[in-house]
């Protein structure tokens, strides 16, 4: 039996990770969960799986609302507090932004399975996140279906994250990460200057948070994983090739230098990567539909166009630049996201702040978990005090 923690249980990859734990209870058991607000579901989670500790990290619990037999932790905190008491062997890391980095890194440092699901924890603090997995020798297993595709398609020897492959050495030549291109592909930046939050959240292929479904549309969610592929697999942005594949069957790949390509194919559906995160290097069934390819029709490719989703190269830069530059890119980011999903700003605003607070920026090296969340905190005033210039 597998003790399970699930930070962001109350979210898009939480609900999916629930889901599977509910069609194997003979293999694993829920040992927390986490969420910022929905306190009544919670309780709902830990009546079903009676569950013995919960963290509420935005608002105040109702100790009443749960079960006798659960441990309620409350305050900005108590996610990571959570993954200190709970003993889990696996945690599932789906909080949503920046506010994941603390408890992901709690959850590497407790020596349990990381499942990431929480790019952004990568994007600021790669390294060091990298080097604290690789010193604990734990097992980091990629959620994300484009880095679990490329998981799934390395050498046996390249999915033992923690030892820090070189994965040329083992014959891979370059990776390639699918985009579905997000609700607003083909369309000129004219077009775009006008689209709503409702728009930008309606996502062709996959159902998701929010914050993710505008990154998603803007294309920095490919960004934003083009840099966590780099931290996960160890190479440059320059091996990885973005290409837009709008049916989202095939979930990314890996090339090798005899001219293979090996890709990882199945319909959009996150709880296969979460249940291959789970049993991993084992197989369990997670309830998804079948692939059928015959009905799959014709799988399409193309390039993305950088100069209307100038998300994606500006994230490739924030890379290169190093430093604290993706940590700002991504802080800058989620204040341009809430600020376009409360109506603020338009959707093209997203990338100008973006490049405006990469602008002010002065570099500094990632050197600690404190000077990143510095840069985070440096990036948020910066970007509110411009829109509140311009708004
Ligand atoms: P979501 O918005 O549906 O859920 C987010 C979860 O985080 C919720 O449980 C919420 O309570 C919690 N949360 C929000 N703000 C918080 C805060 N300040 N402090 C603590 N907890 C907070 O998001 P999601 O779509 O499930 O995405 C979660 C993560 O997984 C993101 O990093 C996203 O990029 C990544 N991801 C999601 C998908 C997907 O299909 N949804 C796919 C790949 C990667
Ligand atoms: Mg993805």
């Amino acid at each position: 039996m597998k003790r399970v923690v699930v930070l962001g249980a109350t979210g898009s990859i939480g609900r999916s990770t629930l889901d599977i734990l509910r069609q194997h209870p003979d293999r694993y058991e829920l040992a927390g969960v986490t969420g910022h607000t929905q306190v009544d579901r919670l309780a709902e989670i830990a009546r079903e799986f009676a569950c013995p500790w919960v963290a509420v990290t935005g608002s105040a619990p109702d100790q009443d609302a749960f079960p006798s037999g659960t441990r309620v932790l409350q305050g900005p905190t108590a996610a990571t507090e959570l993954v200190q008491a709970a003993e889990a062997d696996i945690v599932v890391a789906a909080i949503v932004g920046a506010a994941g980095l603390l408890p992901a890194l709690e959850a590497v440092r407790s020596g349990a399975r990381v499942l990431l699901a929480n790019k952004e924890a990568l994007v600021m603090s790669g390294e060091l996140f990298m080097a604290e997995v690789a010193k604990r020798q734990v097992e980091l297993l990629p959620v994300d279906s484009e880095h679990n595709a490329i998981f799934q398609a390395l050498p046996t020897e390249a999915q033992r994250l923690w030892e820090r492959p070189d994965i040329a050495k083992l014959g891979v030549s370059g990776l390639v990460l699918t985009a579905s291109g997000g609700p607003f592909r083909g369309r000129s930046a004219d077009d775009l200057a006008e689209v709503t939050p409702e728009q930008a959240c309606a996502h062709p292929n996959w159902s998701m948070g929010r914050k993710i479904s505008v990154d998603s549309a803007t294309l920095m969610n490919k960004g934003l994983e083009l840099i966590e592929a780099c931290w996960l697999f160890g190479v440059t942005p320059s091996q990885v090739s973005v290409h837009v594949h709008p049916q989202s069957i095939v979930h990314s790949a890996v090339r090798y230098t005899d001219g293979s390509v090996v890709a990882q194919l199945g319909v959009p559906d996150m709880r296969t990567p979460i249940a291959f995160g789970l049993a991993w290097p084992a197989r369990v069934k997670a309830g998804v539909r079948p692939l059928d390819l015959f009905a799959a029709g014709i799988l399409e490719f193309e390039p993305p166009d950088s100069q209307v989703f100038r998300c994606l190269p500006l994230a490739a830069e924030a890379f290169e630049a190093g430093g604290v530059a993706p940590a700002v890119l991504n802080a800058a980011n989620e204040v341009a996201v809430e600020a376009f999903l409360s109506k603020r700003i338009g959707f093209l605003t997203i990338a100008h702040v973006l490049e405006y607070v990469l602008e002010k920026l002065d570099n500094s090296p990632a050197d600690s978990i404190d000077s990143v969340l510095q840069a985070d905190e440096w990036a948020r005033h910066t970007a509110r005090t411009w829109l509140n210039s311009v708004s």
